[in-house]
């Protein structure tokens, strides 16, 4: 079956002048002036319509969304939200409330024009070892795509660092499901619908033979690695104290630098490491709203990608966003990046690229993340119908400029996954009603 996207009025794409066609999951034409090359079955009229890649997502903590302004967590830095919200996450989690905060976050994401999405995930406490396989569970209802992002916590920390019982892991059992999650869900193949990173949760919270154990895993499995790294000076403190180095130097040490890492943040990198990370291309997964909620720094973005880095584009957890919008995030990008770079330093179309192009090669995929033939066929359409975009000139500079946060409409592989703003198969009063309820309980933990 042939679909005709016809006349959007931008398309954000060398070409397509006249729209693009669908075939088989994947774009297959973009429609010059003179029209289709060939007849076509199907013509959708996007006239009412700016199109755009579907967004990446490359960092998130989906759970976190039952802990959205917590008043014991609000107006903190890092390591004091840290420590004030993981005794509210490790009393109160459990398989029930876990997949309500997964469909809630994954629904948000692909509300906002996000058709492949990650999660950082990494508590797994008893009668939660399966959670990967509810998330992917959720994904699938969804139809989005997700590299579903195995988290590991094993450190026992004995000078007062964050750490909870149930939230550990032994190193023999963490390594026995990344296996057999890599073998029941690790697609690496073109059009995949989920593949599988490994992802210890941060350098304060694992030890590093699991680091080196996790490296060495996914290079016998040709998966990604991920963890937050570089996000504040507190972690450059601790990393100094325990292991004598500095947090990039310590991630060579483990073996994690390389091209198959992206890591979330990567904020307090100095001159030299930013030449290391482009010399590995490593990815860099950018947080703007999360940096600035929690008051974390400013990503080095353009020296970054100068370097040779790849950059992508993360909403983060929503306990530190506190939304999973990741057009949101891509205006945040760029109004962020304008603070430190110019007016002329961080264009909207930076912004945008990060969020498609640079977070699909974060996840290491060359089938997403742009409007180009025998790519996927994957898009996000926004209407300037509402009144912010009352009197724009340029539709696409209008979208980050005005603020467009939610998607009219989401294509992916060629299915619809989102029509007039609702999100296919979603009752979301039901969804909202049952998460808020879910969520009561972690506030009865004040
Ligand atoms: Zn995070």
């Amino acid at each position: 079956m042939r679909l005709w996207i016809k006349d959007p009025i931008a398309l954000l794409a060398t070409g397509g002048a006249r729209g693009l066609i669908v075939e088989g999951g994947r774009i297959v034409e973009l429609v010059g002036s003179g029209g289709p090359a060939s007849p076509c079955d199907q013509v959708f009229e996007a006239s009412r319509h700016v199109v755009l890649p579907g967004l990446i997502n490359t960092h998130h903590h989906f759970y976190q969304t039952l802990t959205r302004a917590h008043p014991a967590a609000i107006n903190k830095k890092l390591f004091d939200w840290l420590k004030a919200l993981y005794p509210v996450w490790t009393r109160h989690l459990n398989r029930d409330c876990f997949r309500l905060g997964v469909r809630l976050a994954l629904t948000e994401l692909l509300m906002s024009g996000c058709t492949t999405a990650s999660d950082h995930h990494f508590l797994f406490p008893p009668g939660m070892e399966d959670a990967v396989d509810i998330e992917d569970e959720e994904r699938a209802a969804l139809g989005m795509r997700m590299t579903l992002t195995r988290g590991t916590i094993n450190l026992r920390a004995a000078d007062g660092t964050i750490f909870y019982e149930n939230m550990i892991q032994d190193d023999d059992t963490i390594l026995a499901d990344c296996e057999r999650i890599l073998d029941r869900f690790h697609d690496p193949a073109e059009g995949s619908y989920r593949q599988v990173a490994l992802a210890p949760c941060a350098l304060f919270l694992v030890t590093k033979p699991i680091m080196v154990a996790t490296a060495r895993l996914a290079a016998k499995h040709n998966c990604k690695l991920h963890t937050h790294l570089g996000e504040t000076l507190d972690e450059d403190d601790f990393c100094r104290a325990h292991y004598g180095c500095r947090p990039l130097e310590y991630l060579e040490e483990v073996e994690w630098l390389t091209e198959r890492t992206w890591v979330a943040h990567g904020i307090h990198f100095n001159d030299a490491e930013v030449a290391r990370l482009g010399q590995h291309r490593v990815g860099i997964c950018h947080c703007p709203t999360s940096n600035m909620v929690l008051a974390s720094g400013q990503c080095r973005t353009r020296e970054l990608e100068a370097a040779g880095a790849v950059v992508g584009l993360g909403v983060d957890g929503s306990a530190s966003n506190d939304n999973s919008n990741l057009m949101e995030s891509v205006r945040h990008a760029m109004l962020l990046g304008r603070l430190r770079y110019g007016a002329d330093g961080v264009t909207h179309l930076d912004a945008l690229r990060w969020a498609t192009e640079g977070s699909a090669r974060c996840l290491g995929r060359s089938d997403i993340g742009a409007i180009v033939a025998g790519k996927q066929a994957d898009l996000a359409f926004y209407t300037l119908d509402e009144l912010r975009f009352s009197g724009a000139g340029d539709p696409i500079a209008a979208l980050v400029l005005c603020g467009a946060y939610r998607a009219d409409r989401v294509l992916i592989g060629g299915n619809w996954r989102v029509v007039d703003g609702v999100p296919v198969g979603v009752d979301l009063q039901r969804l909202r009603h049952e998460h808020g309820e879910a969520a009561r309980r972690f506030l009865e933990a004040v």
